[in-house]
């Protein structure tokens, strides 16, 4: 009781894990955002128990036309309270492994003095639904599934009660987070206390 961690910090992708965003002249910007199932449950459950911030690898723009459609519709105002909003400025071009080029969330930019402050490395998840945009930083990654649409998705409410199961670990980047969904499944969600 006496060490209680620090707030843990949960920092969001945003296109095809919160949302798909698809092409539709009669929409302002010429695009809507589909919202992925359970968003708003997501977004209030684990808001209570992490801070909260964005990173994309798309533009500003796009995020805030993203942002504001959520607040639209859950009423959350993640642009308000967000810790953080990086964009695609904030992510570094590399060709991986496949030889293709893309975008990459270089964790060490966690480390700024700022943020390292109130978050220590330890106490920093990543969700994303591409993993290798956390390939310097997988300690930090709770994979999701890519969400393009699919009204039966129920990933973020199984992915909230996960995430509320592990905020009081101390080490959240030590944690095996692959697997979260299968291990959720089989009632093994809770670390502490258990065999491993
Ligand atoms: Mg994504």
């Amino acid at each position: 009781m006496t060490d209680v961690p620090p707030r843990p910090l949960l920092v969001l992708d945003v296109d095809e894990t919160l949302w798909h965003g698809v092409p539709d002249a009669q929409a302002t910007g010429g695009v809507r955002f589909l919202l992925r199932p359970h968003l708003a449950e997501f977004l209030t459950l684990v808001g209570e128990r992490y801070d909260l911030a964005v990173w994309t690898a798309a533009s500003d723009d796009w995020m805030h036309a993203g942002l504001a459609a959520v607040r639209q519709v859950t009423g959350v105002d993640l642009a308000s309270r967000a810790v953080f909003l990086w964009d695609r400025t904030r992510c570094t071009w590399r060709r991986g492994e496949d030889g293709e080029y893309a975008f990459r969330k270089p964790a060490r930019k966690f480390r700024a003095p700022w943020l390292r402050a109130r978050y220590p490395r330890q106490r920093v998840l990543a969700v994303d639904d591409v993993a290798s945009n956390y390939a310097c930083g997988y300690g930090h990654l709770v994979k999701v599934t890519s969400w393009t649409g699919d009204p039966t998705d129920d990933e973020l409410r199984a992915l909230a009660r996960y995430l509320v199961s592990i905020a009081d670990e101390p080490d959240l980047g030590r944690l095996e987070k692959r697997g979260w969904r299968a291990r959720l499944t089989r009632g093994e969600a809770e670390p502490s206390g258990s065999a491993g």
